[in-house]
């Protein structure tokens, strides 16, 4: 089997790393919010390049830790897009605020900035930017609509840990960016972890406060808070993953090349590098077709499991559908959820594995 997404590849890869970090926490004598995460924390922030970093129970909390630590949340309204996990929104909401969604670029399948202005009010206190796949959202363009009207910008990097924009990592852009290192992410945990990281060392404090009752003192609650810990074994392990972050997202553009030189030439459209600006690190390999339900049937016979990102978008969903505020016309998010396939890519892949699913591609483009 050849799925789009392999965590187990990455802890065989380094197994005997991780066995010496997970003995080393089980002997120690602290399990949550010890000295591995204190050790990670400054680790990751170094690699982002950023001033502080806050280790949370996973990246839905990442964004909604961010944005309690913003003191944005009844009443207020925070702009992101319909095409994300489910997690960008669901924080909105668990934060207390509203989300108000837009469409997305054509080309990048990120926020597009030219629907921002339309849907600004009084209200709205944040843009979320997700940065899609691996790939940078539009940040210059967001960046200046959200200074001229004093909304706070905030990244969702749960895709592109690694990546950059104009030079710059991705994380060290935003008033705070938020990570997911769920196991399939480029930076993945063996459970659930996540991080916020900002330039702010007070929004840094307040953030920390919120992820424990909100404790300054210990067990003295300075400010309303809840728990988000991060675990001590989760933290040993992505500091040794982070080692490998880099060398690992070079294997997944590799990968991506390799996808791109043997299908540019087939019925499906291939994913766009905004090049000059952004690097790609390929978190997924989202091609799309009109025949993709077909192509999908195909693969899965011949033992492919591709991925869908993502079939239903949030204001469709029965939780959303009715209840969140759009843009006028959402008409690229809804065709990507018809379209959109997300080949298998991940540092592991093999050649010879990548030139099966190239294979099964043109033998179902005999079909069609
Ligand atoms: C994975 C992901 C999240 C949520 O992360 P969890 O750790 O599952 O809570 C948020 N945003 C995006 C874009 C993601 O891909």
């Amino acid at each position: 089997m050849i799925a789009y997404a392999n965590p187990s590849a990455q802890f065989k890869a380094h197994q005997a790393e991780i066995g010496t970090a997970v003995a080393r926490v089980l002997q120690g004598n602290h399990y949550i919010l010890g000295p591995e995460v204190e050790a990670l924390e400054k680790e990751f922030a170094d690699f982002i390049g950023i001033r502080d970093a806050v280790g949370v129970a996973n990246g839905t909390d990442a964004l909604e830790l961010a944005l309690r630590g913003l003191q944005i949340g009844q009443g207020d309204e925070v702009i992101t897009v319909s095409h994300t996990a489910v997690a960008t929104v669901a924080a909105i909401e668990a934060a207390g605020a509203v989300p108000v969604l837009v469409d997305v670029d054509p080309r990048f399948y990120t926020l597009n900035p030219s629907q921002l202005t339309s849907v600004i009010t009084d209200k709205t206190k944040a843009v979320i930017a997700v940065h899609l796949y691996g790939q940078a959202a539009d940040l210059g363009a967001i960046a200046s609509l959200c200074q001229q009207n004093g909304i706070e910008l905030i990244e969702d990097v749960s895709q592109a840990h690694g990546a950059r924009w104009n030079g710059q990592r991705l994380g060290s852009i935003g008033r705070a960016a938020c990570f997911s290192c769920y196991p399939t992410k480029n930076l993945g945990a063996i459970g659930d972890a996540g991080l916020v990281a900002t330039n702010d060392i007070e929004l840094g404090k307040r953030i920390r406060m919120i992820r424990e009752y909100g404790w300054e003192e210990r067990q003295i609650s300075s400010v309303v808070g809840r728990n988000s810990r991060l675990d001590e074994l989760q933290a040993a392990i992505l500091r040794i993953k982070l080692r490998y972050l880099d060398g690992n997202n070079q294997k997944r553009r590799e990968l991506a090349n390799y996808y791109s030189e043997q299908l540019k030439s087939t019925f499906l459209s291939l994913p766009q590098e905004n090049s000059g600006q952004s690097e790609h690190v390929f978190h997924l390999y989202v091609v799309r077709t009109n025949h993709r339900d077909g192509l999908l049937k195909h693969l899965k016979g011949k033992g492919i499991h591709p991925g869908i990102h993502y079939p239903v978008p949030i204001h469709l969903q029965p939780a959303y559908s009715g209840r969140v505020r759009c843009s006028d016309s959402m008409d690229i998010t809804e065709d990507l959820s018809k379209t959109v396939l997300s080949l298998p890519l991940y540092p592991e892949l093999e050649l010879s594995q990548a030139s099966k699913v190239v294979k099964a591609i043109k033998e179902y483009e005999q079909l069609i």
